[in-house]
């Protein structure tokens, strides 16, 4: 389905689609074992949309099978790399021709605006397939410098079943930022969606099928955290888990591999990013109009939301009133709307949390100067104002913590030793922002920041050429995107060989 971003023809494709809501196992959709379900809801009317399986122990177990029997099968996983390729090729082309429905799936159960699912989350998910299609026919292996006598090739394999527990935020992005690389090395995945948006990730499994992916090489099995996700991380025959989500959950993937059987974990957790506006930022409407899509795009709900802004006290009241002037422009309200650059966050829990932050920054005495509110409560939608903080000190909870609401906080400082320190003064490193007209302090600063990715006067996450992940508590072992990506989805072989 191709969408057309206009009211109208929004509400017909809506009225149009049909919910994929089972597990999809083996190549076929099935029911949860245990024949229960939960309700998916829409966050931007409070009402439910669909009941989805609810996967638990043994339905991960009959996926985690089947998935072991198409690796050893090497239908998958010892297919020539430019067989492999094609398929994804075709998975990528079947993506497209169905990406207005994709991009409604992640709008309605997400509350993410249309606009921003149908222009940038949908297209990079296929960018993503795509791009990992095309490398794998391209990489080659090595040969060791060895004396004569022997020959020593050093390889790279699939490293077997790869699970993958992704978040809600970005729900059909984050699933390809896992399974691009992991099949195009030749891994069967099972994949735990974030159990408030399993839609997308149902039919992306179903496109893959339709593409010629195996049985059993792409499996979904929607549930929740401690069920599923838990089921995922203990068990005896995953080789490996890729997780994107909080710290927290990230830490417990760490003590289910400990606790079964050493699988390899790779984490993208969360961030608390700084953007630092340097006193000779070439161009402070420029940096306004970043400073507020990193703070605000995706409803906060992002990674790597720019959540502090570090601000010479010299042009910080120039630029904290051109912000709040350009905030006025990003209007909240119905995500299907493309006129909204604001929808409707995850759900009602997350909501009060995100207005408990607003509550803890009047508290403890920085000063709102917009936004702040809960609005349009009478949609039965979860919406909240862009929210803004001066006199902001890098102590305050809202300065410390990972809101993941509209919130950003002003803190300002008079020198660059200063600006570094406050910038590092977190137990994360997913991301930053620094804006200056020097290339030596730009130079400087982007060395001392420590988080995987420093952008220079702008506001960027790099594209999928560049490797994606975070320093400290914002991540452990591994990094989405690039040819980094591929690597971690593969174990490294020595075959020795003694020359006659
Ligand atoms: P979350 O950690 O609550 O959940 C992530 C996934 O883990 C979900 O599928 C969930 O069901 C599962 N899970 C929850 N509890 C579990 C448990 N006890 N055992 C096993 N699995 C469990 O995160 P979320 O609320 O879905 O997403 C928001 C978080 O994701 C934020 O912290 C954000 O920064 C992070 N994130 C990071 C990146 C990145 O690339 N670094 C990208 C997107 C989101």
């Amino acid at each position: 389905m191709n969408l057309t971003l206009e009211p109208k023809a929004i509400r017909a494709a809506v009225a149009k689609l049909k919910f994929r809501t089972q597990a999809f196992i083996d190549g076929k959709f099935v029911k949860a074992l245990s024949g229960k379900t939960f309700p998916t809801e829409n966050p931007a009317t409070g009402k439910p949309l669909a009941q989805i399986a609810a996967c638990e122990e043994p339905d991960v177990d009959r996926a985690v099978m089947a998935a072991r029997r198409a690796f050893a099968s090497g239908a998958w996983s010892r297919q020539r790399p430019a067989d492999r390729k094609q398929f994804l090729l075709k998975f990528a082309d079947l993506l497209e021709a169905n990406a207005g429905e994709l991009a409604l799936l992640d709008t309605l159960e997400a509350g993410k605006p249309i606009g921003d699912c149908a222009t940038m989350d949908i297209p990079d998910t296929i960018h993503c397939i795509r791009w990992h299609a095309e490398a794998i026919d391209k990489l080659y292996s090595h040969v060791a410098p060895t004396g004569p006598e022997n020959l020593a090739l050093i390889l790279r394999e699939p490293i077997g079943v790869v699970g993958c527990v992704v978040p809600w935020n970005f729900p059909a992005q984050m699933v390809a930022w896992k399974i691009g690389p992991a099949l195009a090395t030749g891994n069967s995945v099972v994949l735990k969606p974030a159990e408030l948006t399993s839609l997308s990730a149902l039919r992306m499994a179903e496109l893959a099928a339709e593409a010629g992916l195996p049985a059993g090489v792409f499996n979904v099995v929607p549930g929740f955290g401690e069920t599923a996700g838990q089921a995922i991380g203990r068990h005896m025959d995953v080789n490996m888990v890729a997780f994107t989500g909080s710290t927290e959950v990230g830490r417990c993937f760490l003590k289910y591999s400990a606790e079964s059987n050493l699988k390899r974990i790779i984490l993208e957790c969360g961030g608390k990013s700084p953007q630092v506006v340097f006193a000779d930022a070439p161009d402070l409407e420029a940096v306004a109009n970043n400073a507020v899509s990193a703070a605000f795009w995706n409803m906060g709900e992002n990674c790597s939301c720019g959540s502090r802004l570090i601000v010479h006290k010299t042009i910080k009241d120039d630029l904290l009133a051109r912000i709040a002037s350009l905030a006025k422009t990003w209007k909240v309200g119905d995500p299907l709307d493309p006129r909204n650059r604001l929808g409707a966050l995850i759900e009602k829990a997350h909501l009060e949390k995100v207005l408990g932050y607003i509550a803890a920054g009047e508290a403890e005495g920085a000063k709102r100067v917009f936004g702040g509110k809960r609005i349009l409560e009478k949609t039965g939608g979860y919406f909240v104002e862009a929210t803004i903080f001066d006199e902001v000190n890098n102590r305050m909870k809202i300065a410390r913590e990972e809101i993941f609401g509209p919130v950003l906080s002003v803190i300002s400082f008079s020198t660059e030793e200063e600006a570094v320190a406050i910038a590092n003064d977190t137990n994360y490193g997913l991301a930053a922002s620094l804006y200056t007209r020097d290339l030596s302090t730009a130079h400087r600063v982007a060395r001392a920041i420590r988080a995987g990715t420093v952008s220079v006067n702008c506001f960027s996450e790099g594209d999928i050429t560049t490797p994606f992940g975070g320093f400290k508590e914002s991540g452990f072992a591994g990094r989405d995107k690039s040819l980094w990506a591929h690597e971690q989805y593969t174990e490294l072989k020595t075959i020795w060989m003694q020359l006659a």
